[in-house]
This record gives C-alpha cells, structure tokens and sequence, in this order.
C-alpha cells in the first residue's frame, strides 16, 4: 500500500507560479545556454537529462558533445557495440545509465521506428526513464504540459508551501507532481517552465546554504520566505548508513599485459572490466598465498596505496598489490575468475575502467 502523505495547505499558490516564474525565465535565458537547449530534438533532450541525472551541466557538455558526434541519432546508439558505449560513457559514472540508454534505443527503434513516443506514459515505460525525465523530454522536446520533478522542483515547491512532507520519499514526488501538473502550459511554456524550476533551483533557490530570496521571482508568493523559515525546507528523512566493504585488488602482469575481469551482467557496476581482487583486506604474506593457491607463480610483489571508494550506498575501503608473476604463470595458472590479458596502453584506449579501481590503473 502506498505510504500516506499528509498534503500541504494552502496549495491553491501553485496556480500563481507559472507567469512570473517563466518571465524570469525568459529574462535570465541567455545566461544559462546549454548545447542541448540549442537544438532540444527528443534525443537531444533525452540524452542530456540522463548525462545531468549525477552529474553537473558544466561536466556533462563535453561528455553530451562527444556523445553526439560519435552516435549521432537514435539507430547508432541501438547499434553501438558495449564496450565502445562505456568508453563513451567512462568519467560520467552510473554505467547503468549507458546500458539503459542503449536498451531504450533498441525499444524506440523497434517499437517506435526509430523516433522517441510523444507520449508520457509511452516514454515512462522506456529502460532507464523515470517520472522525472519522461517529464523533462514530454515538456521540453513536445511540448507537453507535465511536470519534471526533481530535487530543484522539490525544494522550491516545499519552501513554497512551507511543506513539510519528506522529499526523498516516493509519495511526496507524486504528489508534487499531482500539484503541480493542472497549472502546467502546453507547448513551448510546458519545457520552458521545467527549465525555469531547474535554474531557479541552481541558480537562486539554493540547495546548500541560504536562498536568494531577494531576486527570487516567487519571494512574493513564498510561505517559508513568509515566515523567515526557507533554511527548515526541504525536510529529508535519514539516510540508511552505507555499506562497509574490504577489499583486496590485484594488479597482475604478464609481460606487457595486466589481468582484467568482467563483472557479472547485474548488480553493481554490472558487465564493467575490473582488475581482479578478493574480500577482506590480505597482508602481502597472505596475498601471496593467496595468489599462489591459485597457481600464480609470483616474481615480485609490492603494496599499492589503499584507496576509498564511496558509492550510494557501498563504501568500498581497498588495498592493492601490483603483482608481477613468473613467465610461464599462463601456463599453470589456474584463476578464481576468467581473466583476460590486456595490454596496458589498450587498456587506456578501449576499455573504460570504472572510477572505483582507475585508482591503482597503471599509467600508460
Ligand atoms: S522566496 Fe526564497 S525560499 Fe522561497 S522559493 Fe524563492 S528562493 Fe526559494
């Protein structure tokens, strides 16, 4: 059963937002120019709004540039092979974000004949698009009146209304949603008012730190801004602690080539190439046995400087071995895992190592 959320009063505000929202917006656009903004085909628009879900937009332009030039419609990015997709991808992060991508173009490709649905629910129902970007791309690339609601829409509107619903919790976004979409404009005003959220939130209505209520278009309309209060919005629940995990990697040579591994399909980092490594942390003594139970006859081995990976809700504590094995280590070896055996320089160039082991990646 869904949770139970308690509505805001004094919801009948939300009906004065749009007019002076988007003639601030109108009058601020030329400050916030974005690639994607230029020309916001669907793909475009799709796209950029996976790339911005972690990452901020000065970060995301080149990626959102590079991306482009390389897969420049919706048929190449359905036909682009793995691993090329996740060296297009690597830096960004979230790789899960590329395979759905790539998924959801095989799906519009199919289904759809290559051209993204103008349908809310039809754009929904796509791999990797949630309530938030099948907004973003129904609004922006057709026009449609739906609200995008992130974080930026879900601070401003609980400040608004000096709401105090939690908003990480699923049921406070649907209802935003709710709240919002009977005052949305269709067609160009409809992406125009999405955007307009987005840069109020980057720009004035502030995430950390004290807003600028003084040159905020809706200080006016403005409950919390009211009652001098802005800084008790959003209200957020506890996060669960993260994950604690050990772990021991190993940076194999053999001659000019280092071991890899493939991740397994799902789960974390699913399908990406990792250096091998264990759990718990090994002493050298013990990763020497390690290594040589598994019939990896050792030259020389030394210790890497630990490392601290932090993901959502992992933290991954690492320490490392570079291990150079005896020459005829191929032979005899006998692995915990399929390795595959890669030279270091087309390691850098073709392979795209996720940022929790680029740490102990040998420079080329
Ligand atoms: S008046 Fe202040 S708190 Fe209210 S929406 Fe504007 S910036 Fe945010």
């Amino acid at each position: 059963m869904p949770a139970k959320i308690s509505l805001p009063d004094h919801t009948s505000i939300l009906k004065d937002v749009a007019t002076p929202l988007l003639r601030w917006y109108h009058a601020q656009e030329t400050e916030r120019q974005l690639p994607w903004r230029e020309d916001p085909s669907p793909y475009h628009v799709w796209l950029s709004e996976i790339m911005l879900q972690q990452t901020r937009a000065a970060a995301v332009i080149p990626y959102y540039e590079n991306f482009l030039h390389e897969l420049p419609t919706v048929h190449d990015l359905a036909h682009c092979d793995d691993d090329r997709l996740m060296k297009l991808w690597q830096g960004l992060g979230y790789y899960s974000r590329a395979r759905n991508l790539k998924k959801a173009a095989q799906v519009i490709v199919t289904d759809y004949g290559g051209e993204l649905p103008a349908d809310y629910k039809a754009l929904r129902a796509l791999p990797g698009i949630g309530d938030y970007t099948a907004g973003a791309i129904a609004s922006i690339a057709f026009g449609l009146p739906t609200p995008a609601v992130d974080g930026n829409v879900l601070r401003t509107v609980t400040r608004l209304l000096a709401w105090p619903a939690d908003v990480l919790a699923a049921s406070t976004k649907r209802a935003t949603f709710e709240l919002l979409a009977p005052h949305y404009p269709a067609g160009h005003e409809a992406g125009a008012l999405n955007q307009a959220f987005m840069d109020l939130g980057a720009t004035v209505c502030l995430p950390h730190g004290a807003p600028h209520c003084a040159r905020c278009p809706l200080a006016r309309l403005c409950l919390a801004h009211a009652e001098s209060c802005e800084l008790v919005f959003p209200h957020k629940k506890a996060k669960k602690a993260r994950r604690q995990e050990k772990l021991t990697v190993f940076i194999l040579h053999q001659g000019n080539a280092i071991a890899l591994h493939r991740r397994p399909d799902t789960g974390l980092l699913a399908g990406l190439w990792e250096f091998p490594h264990t759990t718990g942390h090994l002493s050298q003594a013990a990763a020497r046995q390690f290594l040589e139970t598994h019939g990896l006859p050792i030259a020389r081995l030394q210790s890497l400087p630990a490392a601290r990976h932090i993901f959502s809700h992992i933290e991954w504590h690492m320490h490392a071995y570079e291990v150079w094995l005896a020459d005829d280590a191929l032979q005899i070896a006998d692995p915990p895992v399929t390795l595959r055996w890669v030279p270091l320089a087309e390691i850098h160039q073709n392979y795209s190592i996720p940022s929790a082991f680029q740490y102990f990646l040998p420079h080329g």
